[in-house]
């Protein structure tokens, strides 16, 4: 294709032109196929009206077929009877129309003399007369003649207003485009939050623009996500970093005994553990968002999936004195990746285990709900979570107290993966809590029963 053709204005253009350029054509040749037929009727007619004269005047007077010639105007017509000619007018015979009628039966028919001229001829038979007579079809071909010239001249016109038009159009129509194209050209991540012009919403421009500029703001949430988290994910390490240097430099200034160097390396190996949790916690998330598009996929017993996950933590339950109970409704078997939702349940056991106080009560529970979805429900009788922070808790590491989550040792990731893990599998996860009051984290995952 032609770098003029690859435009949509001209491709648009041209396919006006031509559309507009059939339509005219074909109501060209209708209009003049109709004038045609119109005239010759006409003409038919006339002639028609002659004959009725002649046949009237041979009837009446035979002898007085002249007159009719004369009174009448009737220039071109002969009558003859079985023995020869009756009538015949002077230009009949000059034009030679006597070539003209080849037999006797009813006939209206155009003919050409040898100079050139058309004449449409009707031959009538009688019993014992035949009647033919002409007119000159002179006048009805320079009509059509004009007229086929008119309209010839008028399709060229046609074609260039079309031409013309339909470039106008297709550049008027076309304009928000270009708008768009410009706009869009200069988004860079840096200026994400601009967005496409629109003119009208609910045309397909407006409506494409719109489509784009939401996903421009879902490309917007990403990036701001993304950056917030590598800040976040820096900041988590720079902390133990920070302690690492301050405690080893404290160490080499000072000339310690070998306790105090014991106690510095292990404060050290303390941050580095943290350290190494973060590091796994992150490398977890990164794993859970890849495995999206790989997932096992296998029909599991979500009861055996809490049993497990429970008894995996039960040690650390025990260390508090806390009370941990799996309840699991008989066969609730869902399809998922039970590696990864496993990972997901852990987190949740882990978390009521640590916030929650010694001697508190922890249940696990998994149920087949009404809605014909599987759960599993994480109760405790913790401290609760405030209503305004249980948007925010499944973001990544966000804490509700900092403070006194840092010193616990949580990184403000453990929902965070707990969700991803939920949402792989096509679940999702709710949190039911108040201060003072507890705390409910329940999973819901399509059954397969
Ligand atoms: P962390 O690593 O800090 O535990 P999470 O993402 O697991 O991070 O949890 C986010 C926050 O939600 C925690 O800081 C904690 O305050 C709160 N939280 C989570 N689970 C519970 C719970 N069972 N009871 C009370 N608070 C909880």
């Amino acid at each position: 294709m032609t770098p003029l053709l690859r435009s949509v204005r001209m491709r648009l253009t041209l396919w006006h032109a031509a559309v507009l350029t059939v339509v005219v054509c074909a109501f060209s040749a209708g209009i003049f196929f109709f004038v045609r037929v119109r005239l010759f009727d006409d003409l038919d007619t006339h002639l028609g009206r002659d004959l009725a004269t002649i046949e009237a005047t041979y009837r009446d007077a035979p002898t007085e077929l002249s007159e009719a010639e004369s009174r009448a105007g009737l220039k071109l017509f002969e009558v003859t009877e079985r023995n020869g000619v009756l009538y015949r007018t002077e230009e009949w015979g000059q034009r030679g129309l006597v070539r003209s009628v080849r037999s006797d039966s009813a006939t209206t028919s155009s003919w050409r003399s040898p100079d050139g001229q058309t004449y449409r001829v009707l031959v009538a038979p009688y019993p014992t007369h035949l009647i033919s007579l002409a007119a000159d079809e002179t006048a009805l071909h320079r009509t059509l003649w004009t007229l086929g010239v008119i309209l010839a001249l008028g399709i060229p016109c046609a074609m260039a207003l079309a031409i013309a038009g339909g470039w106008f159009l297709a550049g008027r129509v076309l304009a928000p485009v270009g708008a768009m194209a410009e706009r869009a050209r200069r988004i860079t991540a840096d200026s994400l939050g601009e967005r496409l012009p629109i003119e009208n919403p609910d045309d397909e421009f407006g409506r494409l623009a719109t489509v784009f500029n939401e996903t421009l703001a879902r490309l917007q949430d990403s990036f701001e996500r993304l950056r917030r988290f590598t800040a976040d994910a820096s900041h988590e390490l720079r902390t133990p970093l920070t302690a690492m240097r301050s405690v080893g430099e404290v160490a080499l200034h000072d000339s310690l005994d070998p306790a105090a160097y014991r106690d510095v390396i292990g404060s050290m190996l303390e941050e580095v553990e943290r350290l190494t949790a973060l590091v796994e916690s992150l490398l977890t998330l990164t794993r859970v968002d890849s495995r999206r598009t790989q997932l096992a996929r296998e029909v599991v017993d979500l009861g055996t999936i809490a049993a497990n996950a429970t008894e995996h933590l039960r040690v650390l339950a025990d260390e508090k004195e806390q009370t941990l109970r799996v309840e699991a409704d008989d066969a609730v078997s869902v399809e998922c990746d039970p590696a990864l939702l496993r990972q997901g349940v852990v987190n949740l056991v882990d978390n009521a285990i640590k916030y929650t106080q010694r001697n508190g009560n922890i249940r696990v529970a998994v149920r087949m709900l009404r809605s014909g979805e599987a759960a599993i429900e994480v109760k405790d009788d913790g401290p609760g979570i405030a209503r305004i922070h249980h948007e925010r808790i499944f973001e990544r590491f966000y804490r509700v107290d900092s403070g006194r989550s840092r010193s616990e040792g949580g990184l403000g990731l453990g929902l965070a993966i707990a969700r991803s893990t939920v949402e792989a599998n096509g679940g999702r996860i709710e949190v039911e809590s108040e201060e003072g009051r507890g705390s409910v984290f329940r999973v819901l995952l399509p059954s397969r029963s």
